[in-house]
């Protein structure tokens, strides 16, 4: 994850500023179910607010987030 911070990040394709590392905090929601992430490093334009996450990093969020909505509508089934 430290790898992150060595590397350039890179130029935002809205408004080809460059971005910087920052920690930023996501939500995820669907339906009434609602999923934060906080702590995640990310790409953020300082001119448009654009965020760019690592594709890696990306990919294992999606999938994370999926499942967690997933388990959200078994409980709504449920209940
Ligand atoms: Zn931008």
């Amino acid at each position: 994850m430290m790898d992150n911070f060595t590397k350039q990040p890179r130029i935002c394709t809205e408004c080809k500023t460059q971005t910087q590392w920052k920690t930023i905090s996501l939500a995820y929601s669907q339906d009434k179910i609602e999923v934060k992430i906080s702590g995640i490093t990310a790409m953020v334009c300082p001119n448009c607010g654009e965020e760019y996450i690592p594709g890696p990093q990306a990919i294992t969020l999606s999938k994370a987030v999926d499942e967690i909505l997933q388990i959200g509508l078994m409980e709504k089934i449920a209940a």
